[in-house]
């Protein structure tokens, strides 16, 4: 029989192994710890792998062709938002192949109309926007971002950024006065690589003037683009920290340039997959969580890797609406 004393020590023992040990493996294994309850307030949902460019450094490869239902991607966002999300974007793949636009379209719709959310974002590359499109659903997008890697288009076309002899550089000033015509703020994305690193594109950034440009530096995953399971070997476009940082000086003039390095991007950004699963990338590929409309959007963000710290200090909490920063071009 044990002693009041001993019963009161061994309850305290006991409790302090099994925290250290949850400690340990949350730690350990990518997932949050229980009581740091991460609310998504902003996230990015790739709802589609499909693209129709072939850029060689790709990080999220069309391994599935698979999209969800409209009601179900609605039903998703819908829980999303009850969960806290204040900020969507939506990414792919190529986000405007899906029924040519209308499915994107329709979600915007949705995020800004029945949800309300102060943000609605989309990355693209641009080449199959349209100014129906802008006609139909500009007025629910805060953001449209572009991807442009080079102001010179056979260097486009060597890292895979293009479709047959449509011209990317045409296309993208095209989306860019479609954004002013239809008030979408516009924003600019390069992938700093092999092909591109010793360009210097101040005097193109500039005259464009997007309200952000974003540089990130070419990222391998292991399974996406690195890797014997990967659609992309991205090995050859890869740049090291010292190019990468060189490159940014280079632009040190344009004040609207916004640096992503490798570590600044492998787990700050709250990714959902087609499947509405969020992907862990902390252990250097993507590890999926279970769907959201599977086990709630609490569940799965214990396992969705985010570094919650890392994302403010990318500038993730930035101005995220059309109210917020009226256009000035
Ligand atoms: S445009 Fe984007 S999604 Fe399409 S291949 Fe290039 S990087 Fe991948």
């Amino acid at each position: 029989m044990l002693g009041d004393f001993d019963e009161f020590f061994v309850f305290w023992t006991v409790l302090l192994v099994v925290f250290l040990c949850q400690k340990y493996y949350f730690q350990n294994s990518g997932v949050i710890k229980v009581n740091d309850q991460i609310v998504p307030k902003s996230v990015n949902y790739h709802f589609t792998r499909q693209c129709n460019y072939e850029c060689g450094f790709c990080f999220h490869t069309a391994k599935t062709s698979f999209v969800l239902d409209l009601d179900v991607a609605k039903k998703g966002l819908r829980m999303l938002k009850e969960a806290g999300m204040e900020k969507i974007n939506f990414s792919g793949g190529e986000p405007f192949i899906v029924k040519r636009g209308r499915y994107l379209g329709e979600m915007v719709k949705f995020c800004k109309m029945a949800l309300k959310l102060p943000s609605v974002s989309i990355v693209s590359n641009g080449s199959l926007i349209t100014e129906k499109w802008f006609q139909s659903y500009g007025k629910y997008v805060d953001i449209m971002a572009v991807s442009c890697d080079s102001f010179n288009e056979e260097t486009n076309k060597l890292i895979g950024r293009g479709q047959g002899s449509k011209n990317h550089l045409e296309q993208i000033l095209k989306v860019r006065n479609w954004c002013e015509k239809y008030n979408v703020l516009f924003k600019l994305n390069t992938v700093v690589n092999t092909y591109n690193q010793n360009e210097d594109m101040c005097e193109q950034v500039s005259r464009i003037n997007p309200i952000r440009w974003k540089v990130f530096q070419c990222l391998l995953l292991e399974g996406e683009n690195a890797g014997p399971e990967a659609l992309r070997n991205a090995e050859r476009f890869y740049i090291d920290d010292a190019t990468f940082e060189s490159f940014l000086q280079r632009h040190e003039s344009i004040k609207s340039l916004v640096p992503e390095s490798n570590t600044k991007m492998q787990n700050s950004y709250l990714i959902l997959d087609e499947y509405m699963r969020f992907l862990d990338c902390t252990s250097g590929s993507k590890v999926p969580s279970k769907s959201i409309l599977d086990i709630g959007v609490e569940n799965a963000l214990k396992f969705s890797g985010f570094d919650e710290d890392m994302f403010k200090k990318r500038g993730g909490f930035y101005k995220w609406s059309k109210e917020a920063e009226r256009l000035s071009w």
